[in-house]
């Protein structure tokens, strides 16, 4: 991605617009940064580009982990951030940023500990060692009720007492378009334009670009991570503009070479980015698989019962377009339990009758025919399957073989892999201040959250919950220690 000037503009800033602290975005890193930067004492400015507070807490799932949590100790967990980190490196097979980690990791207790001082109530039957990812060595993953919004609320709600003490000045629909830059090429400030379509310039300090991802912006997904945006999942102000400003400035990215992509998703329509039609359900320990997986050239590429999503989502990151087709036939669809989450037999019966992603057809032949894909190799694959049911040993080591698929009509369900956090970030030091290619700093700049990227915080792999925690975390310990920054001689 090609980095820009920021834009030059003659504002002036009155001494009302000069604060300690500007947050750019609202959400899981910015919430707390601005909580703790005011308690410390500080004169807050959070602009938030959309028209509420929360960012991806409010489609987010909000699943949280940290080690020597007080409700592990309360349960009887034994746990350290030792061990947590050596599972983050365990999972990620080293490829996270160790540094970025352990910062997390050893903190991470005091952020869930703090949250739930402000009142933040986790599911009771949490912590687990893990829901819908590769579970950890211990059980340190938990999250509250209501998703990410359980989250949100107990932040929004302690954020409110230092508005109404005057510490934190909120401006919501300001998007934070340029880093102001002094001629010593420290960040002075940023200029933001209201819906009113007023600029506005503000002066501080430091600059924290809290602004999440970019995987709502299909252009510089593309740009960065070379593929499609297939899903629309991601918060809708995930654009990358942070990433953009940190570019401006000198910084730069890394990580993409960890993109990583979970094990798929059902599509409402044919066109990208699309919605979610639904999720069908490939955890075998919730449904052994009745169906087989082919990819776009018409082949198994997993053993589909295997337990570790890991190893499927290694393996599904490995075909064309990372995308593949649940196939199955008339038998299955008659007497296996529901594929489709939440769904009746008689909804997934009329999905087949043009719904897009569905496909239908009297013999395996017209099946490949419909997908698009080869039906010789089709047919060859679903051969190969009957086979392995028949002897009882399939040659990828399936163990669940219910039946053979033999009873047209043929049916097969497109599945596409997609991530839900962007994987590049910016590069930061160990301060999470951005830096430049030489590692040199940019003072007065720093950012934190998804704008470091999955690639930096989980690897390529997905960690339970760290993107949520992290985003806290490093929220909470920037607020205070730029509060402290704010207070020292320039
Ligand atoms: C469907 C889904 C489920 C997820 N589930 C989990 C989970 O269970 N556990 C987990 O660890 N992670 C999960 N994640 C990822 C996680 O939610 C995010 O990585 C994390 O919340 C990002 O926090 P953030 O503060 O960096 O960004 P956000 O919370 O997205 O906040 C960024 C804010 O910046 C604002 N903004 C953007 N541009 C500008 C601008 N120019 N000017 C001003 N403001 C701007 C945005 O509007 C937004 O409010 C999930 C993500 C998705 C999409």
């Amino acid at each position: 991605m090609k980095s820009s000037s920021p834009a030059k503009r003659s504002l002036s800033s009155s001494s009302s617009d000069a604060f300690d602290l500007i947050v750019m975005g609202g959400g899981s890193t910015g919430l707390p940064a601005a909580i703790t930067a005011a308690a410390a004492g500080a004169r807050v400015l959070l602009l938030e580009h959309s028209p509420k507070l929360g960012g991806s807490l409010h489609v987010a799932n909000g699943q949280m982990s940290a080690a020597g949590t007080r409700l592990q100790k309360e349960k009887g967990i034994e746990d350290s951030p030792e061990d947590h980190f050596a599972d983050v490196m365990r999972l990620s097979r080293g490829t996270a940023d160790a540094a970025l980690v352990r910062l997390a990791i050893w903190n991470a207790a005091g952020t869930v500990d703090w949250l739930t001082d402000l009142g933040f109530e986790p599911d009771p039957v949490a912590p687990t060692k893990g829901i819908g990812h590769e579970p950890y060595g211990k059980a340190r993953y938990l999250w509250g009720m209501d998703k990410g919004h359980s989250i949100r609320r107990v932040l929004e709600t302690e954020l409110q007492r230092h508005v109404d003490a005057g510490r934190v000045d909120i401006r919501l629909e300001h998007e934070v378009q340029a880093l102001s830059i002094g001629t010593t090429g420290a960040v002075t400030g940023v200029t933001a334009r209201s819906a009113d379509g007023v600029t506005h310039a503000f002066t501080a300090p430091s600059v924290l670009l809290a602004s999440g991802g970019y995987n709502a912006n299909p252009q510089m997904y593309r740009e960065i991570c070379g593929r499609d945006l297939y899903t629309t999942l991601p918060y809708p102000y995930a654009r990358g503009a942070g990433h953009r400003l940190a570019l401006s400035a000198g910084g730069h990215l890394r990580g993409v070479e960890n993109f990583f992509i979970n094990f798929g998703y059902v599509l409402e329509t044919a066109s990208l980015p699309s919605p979610l039609a639904g999720r069908a359900v490939t955890y075998p320990d919730r449904r052994a698989p009745w169906e087989i997986y082919v990819n776009a050239l018409g082949q198994r590429f997993v053993r589909e019962d295997l337990p570790s999503i890991d190893a499927r989502e290694n393996a599904l990151l490995g075909q064309p377009g990372e995308r593949y087709w649940i196939v199955f036939d008339q038998g299955v669809l008659d007497n296996a339990p529901p594929l489709m989450a939440g769904w009746t037999r008689e909804q997934m019966a009329a999905a087949f009758d043009g719904r897009p992603n569905f496909y239908k057809g009297d013999t395996l032949v017209a099946l490949a025919a419909t997908i698009g894909i080869d039906p010789v190799r089709l047919k060859a694959s679903v051969d190969g399957y009957n086979y392995g049911v028949t002897t009882g040993a399939d040659f990828l080591g399936r163990r669940h073989l219910p039946r053979p698929l033999g009873t047209g009509p043929f049916y097969a369900i497109r599945q596409q892999g997609a991530p839900v956090s962007s994987a590049a970030g910016v590069a930061v030091n160990g301060d999470l201040q951005v830096i430049r290619r030489d590692g040199a700093p940019i003072s007065g700049l720093y950012a934190a959250g998804e704008i470091l990227g999955s690639g930096q915080l989980m690897g390529r792999a997905t960690c339970g919950g760290m993107m949520v925690t992290p985003a806290l975390t490093f929220g909470r310990l920037l607020g205070r220690r730029l509060a402290e920054r704010a207070r020292q001689p320039a």
